[in-house]
């Protein structure tokens, strides 16, 4: 995967194998792999191309000895040709082998920094390699731990920064939870209050007796008169619902 490629990458650069950049960016730059002679002729067989290949040469004369910073949109204006018309102009110059064009970049770029090893002699600091692991796992393990505890994010949070006194702070989705089982517990005790009250008042049928309970919703309450059967605090003759 491309996450466990770049992990890879950073303990190579760690040990010194290479170095990484991240989104640097990097001008354009070309360099003639040919002699002098040899642009000269190419330059009188192709007119075309003289004009943009002169402006090179008098703009970057170090372009016979290496890479030298090129910029199109200059060599645009100085020949009067256009932007992509350079790039189409070097490109096929590279692919004639004339020269090396290497276009700008922002990407990230990785560098040889060492002769290519062999794995025989490939070394990895596995002392590193294993303690950046310990590191990591105990990181994960403390994200779960707090998502999957049931006290308050605010609390744990706090804590974490070793702050004991830390109070409920009553708005986290713990809190929350908390808060509607305390709210369900209640309306459960409230409408189990009703029924007995009405029952002792008078037995009643089902419809009847859902109708007069004030609390909760239809189904709450028929659960609620289930329940209360279930546990032998109510009874039914199969019609009537009494005490
Ligand atoms: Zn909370």
């Amino acid at each position: 995967s491309v996450l466990k490629t770049i992990s890879a990458l950073k303990f190579l650069e760690h040990d010194g194998y290479v170095i990484l950049s991240e989104s640097v960016f990097l001008p354009s730059r070309l360099m003639f792999t040919v002699g002098h002679e040899d642009v000269y002729r190419f330059q009188i067989e192709n007119k075309a191309y003289d004009n943009i290949i002169k402006t090179i040469l008098r703009s970057h004369g170090g372009a016979f000895d290496g890479f030298v910073k090129i910029n199109e949109a200059d060599l645009a204006k100085k020949t009067g040709f256009s932007y992509k018309e350079i790039v189409s102009f070097l490109n096929k110059l590279q692919s004639i082998e004339l020269l090396t064009y290497i276009q700008q970049t922002d990407q990230p770029q990785l560098q040889f920094v060492r002769a290519r090893v062999d794995m025989e002699h490939f070394d990895v600091d596995v002392k590193y390699l294993e303690l950046r692991k310990e590191i990591l796992l105990k990181q994960i393990n403390a994200v779960v731990a707090y998502a999957s505890s049931n006290i308050c994010r605010s609390i744990q949070l706090l804590n974490y920064f070793d702050e004991t006194n830390a109070t409920k702070c009553g708005v986290c989705d713990v809190c929350l939870a908390e808060r509607r089982t305390v709210n369900e517990v209640q309306l459960n005790d409230e409408i189990d209050f009703e029924i007995i009250s009405l029952l002792q008042h008078q037995p009643l049928i089902l419809d009847d007796l859902v109708i007069n309970i004030k609390n909760g919703s239809e189904n709450e309450r028929v659960d609620a008169i289930r329940e209360l059967l279930d546990a032998g605090k109510i009874k039914t003759d199969g019609k009537k619902y009494y005490i």
